[in-house]
């Protein structure tokens, strides 16, 4: 079976020579082992970290290895006690066709409780809970705040812009990086306002769509977009640091906002969060975005890819926004 092997490390842009196609023999299943066919594999900015050769909050993936990452499949080889075959797992040993993995590291899912199966990698997942707990936990978005979502097209960003809409946001303002994204932000997500940042200097752009300044920065992106909204906020503001894709191809530290005095004079609240510290608000997420979910009044749309051969290209067209909603490989 065939899986995605990183075979050198990028500096700057990765490129498809530094991924390859392995097809190895796959391990038969061991006590209390399950083999899991892989249906569909979830695309994330961080693993362009994990890429890099240095300390972080994951450790870096190992060159001429299978890559990981979360995964949706189904068990076809069992010896593990209470798994039966054909169970729907998901685990996170993707990037691979076939994965034999431990029965304990694979959590059983129920494709009847979520409006389409992948909703386990994305708005009812990791996704999902990142944006709720950026929002409500970290940044503390009251009702009537005034919300600006920066990758607002993208996984995270459209579930947050969203969510703060539906809890109650006085204004909720998106940026994403072309105009088909931003009339998709405003009138398929009912955003208030959103623009392109290719438009011109972000800091205005913004100033336009939230003359009012801004009381939550859920922050995706970094850079200009990070000093943008911080000569945006209103006093007392708060900023959930997401991510910071605009640097995650950067070689060495990328230079932060120029003027962090602003952070200062407006009592500016800043607070990065890794979702993994967060797992125990996974049922609370789900009880409160359950509903919304299943009455349709959160939409989460997905790009897939096809085939484990498309996967390396599918990581990097979504680094360059080629992805609306969460991006997905279908095996
Ligand atoms: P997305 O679905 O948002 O895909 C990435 C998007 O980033 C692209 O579609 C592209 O959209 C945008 N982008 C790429 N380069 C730039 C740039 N230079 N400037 C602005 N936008 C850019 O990915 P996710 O929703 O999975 O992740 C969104 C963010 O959340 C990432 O930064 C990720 O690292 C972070 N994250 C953090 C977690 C945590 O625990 N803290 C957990 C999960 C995600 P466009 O066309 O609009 O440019």
């Amino acid at each position: 079976a065939r899986s995605v092997h990183l075979v050198s490390r990028p500096q700057g842009e990765p490129v498809p020579e530094h991924f390859s196609i392995v097809d190895e023999a796959v391990a038969e299943p061991a006590e209390a082992e399950v083999l899991v066919r892989n249906r569909y594999m979830s695309v994330d900015p961080y693993m362009r970290g994990r890429m890099n050769d240095t300390e972080s909050y994951v450790p870096p993936f190992a060159l001429n290895r299978p890559m990981e990452g979360a995964a949706l499949g189904e068990v076809v080889a069992s010896r593990a006690d209470g798994v039966a075959e054909g169970t729907l797992v998901l685990h996170n040993r993707g990037w691979r066709e076939y994965a034999t993995i431990p029965a304990a590291e694979a959590r059983p899912v129920d494709p009847d409780r979520v409006p389409s199966v992948t909703s386990y990698l994305g708005i009812a997942g990791m996704t999902g809970l990142t944006a709720w707990v950026g929002l409500f936990d970290i940044a503390r978005t009251a009702p009537g705040e005034t919300v600006f979502v920066s990758g607002a097209a993208g996984a995270v960003g459209s579930a947050a812009g969203q969510m703060a809409k539906l809890r109650g946001a006085g204004r909720v303002v998106g940026s994403a990086g072309s105009t088909a994204k931003t009339d998709y932000v405003r009138d398929g997500l009912g955003f208030d306002a959103a623009f392109d940042y290719h438009d011109g200097p972000v800091a205005e752009l913004l100033a336009e769509a939230a003359p009012e300044g801004v009381d939550v920065y859920f922050d995706n992106v970094g850079g200009e977009h990070l000093e943008a909204a911080l000569h945006n906020m209103r006093n007392h503001g708060r900023m959930a640091l997401c991510g910071m894709i605009s640097q995650y191809n950067a070689v060495g530290p990328a230079p932060g906002p120029r003027d962090m005095f602003q952070a200062i004079a407006r009592r500016v609240m800043m607070q990065g969060f890794i979702i993994g510290d967060h797992m125990h608000r996974m049922s609370a997420f789900l009880d409160d975005v359950g509903p919304w979910l299943a009455d349709g009044s959160i939409r989460a749309d997905e790009t897939f890819a096809d085939g484990i051969d498309n996967a390396p290209e599918a990581f990097l067209g979504m680094m360059r926004g080629q992805n609306t909603g969460k991006m997905i490989v279908r095996l």
